[in-house]
C-alpha cells in the first residue's frame, strides 16, 4: 500500500468509528433517560499522530484527552486545535504543573493534595483558574493511580479552600471486569459519591461532570450516569508503542 493511501484508509476508518460510537452513545443515553447531547465524547490521542487527530477534529470532535505533558506540548503546534477543548487525563507530577496548565483546559487526574497544591500554585501566578476532576481509585488497586476513598474527603475541604482550581467533577478508570454486573458496581458507586458531593454545596466545588468510560465500557459507563466518556483505540484503532 502507498502511505497516501493508507492514510486515507485510516482517516475513513476514523470517521466510520466515530459514527458508530455516536450512535451508541445515543442509545446508551436513552437507556438512562438521556439524549447523545448529554454525554461529551472526548478522543484520547495517546500515541496518535497530529494528521489523524486532525481528522478526528474535522468530522466534529470538539475535545481531546491527552496522558502526557511532554507529548500533548509536542503535538499541540500541528493540532487544529480552533474551538476544540484539550483536557490533560494522564498522570500528573507536579513537576510538570508549570508547563501544562497554559495549554489545557482541564486537568481530570488530580489525585494528590500535593498534586492540587501545585496546580493552584502555578494557576495563581497565571491568573487563572483551573477546572479539575478528582481522579478516584474506586476499586482500590494497588496498581492504579487515582485518589484512594479514604482520602476524598479531606482533599475536597482542601480543595475548598484554594481559589485558583475548581473541581468540577469526577473521573476513574475501573478495574477490567468481565460480569457487566461487577462493573456497573464500580459505576454506581462512583455516580452515589458524585451525587452525595454535590450535594453537600462545598465552596468551590460544583460538580457537573463524571467522567467514565473507555473504548470497552463506555455504554455501560453511560447507562450507570456518565456524562463524559474517554475514547481511544475505537476510534484511531489499537495503539502502537
Ligand atoms: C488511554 C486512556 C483512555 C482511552 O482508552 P481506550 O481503551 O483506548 O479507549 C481513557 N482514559 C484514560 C485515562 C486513558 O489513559
Amino acid at each position: 500500500m502507498t502511505e497516501k493511501f493508507s492514510t486515507t484508509l485510516r482517516e475513513q476508518t476514523i470517521e466510520a468509528n466515530l459514527r458508530f460510537i455516536r450512535e451508541r452513545i445515543a442509545e446508551a443515553a436513552a437507556k438512562s433517560g438521556r439524549t447523545a447531547d448529554d454525554v461529551r465524547l472526548m478522543a484520547v490521542t495517546k500515541t496518535v499522530e497530529p494528521i489523524f487527530i486532525n481528522h478526528a477534529i474535522a468530522c466534529g470532535v470538539g475535545l481531546i484527552g491527552e496522558n502526557k505533558v511532554q507529548e500533548f506540548l509536542s503535538k499541540q503546534p500541528f493540532l487544529n486545535l480552533d474551538g476544540v477543548e484539550a483536557h490533560l487525563i494522564g498522570h500528573l507530577q507536579t513537576n510538570k504543573v508549570r508547563q501544562i496548565v497554559p495549554h489545557v483546559s482541564m486537568i481530570q487526574s488530580v489525585d494528590s493534595l500535593k498534586l492540587a497544591r501545585e496546580i493552584d500554585r502555578q494557576c495563581e501566578k497565571l491568573g487563572k483558574v483551573m477546572p479539575c476532576l478528582i481522579e478516584v481509585n474506586i476499586a482500590k488497586e494497588e496498581s492504579k493511580t487515582g485518589l484512594p476513598l479514604e482520602e476524598l474527603e479531606p482533599l475536597l475541604e482542601a480543595l475548598s479552600l484554594m481559589s485558583h482550581v475548581r473541581v468540577e467533577g469526577l473521573m476513574t478508570i475501573p478495574p477490567i471486569c468481565d460480569e457487566k454486573e461487577k462493573l456497573c458496581d464500580y459505576f454506581y458507586k462512583m455516580r452515589e459519591m458524585f451525587v452525595d458531593i454535590g450535594r453537600k454545596k462545598i465552596d468551590n466545588i460544583n460538580m457537573q461532570i463524571l467522567s467514565m468510560g473507555m473504548s470497552s465500557d463506555y455504554a455501560e459507563a453511560i447507562e450507570c450516569g456518565a456524562n463524559l466518556v474517554r475514547i481511544g483505540s475505537s476510534i484511531f484503532g489499537p495503539r502502537l508503542y
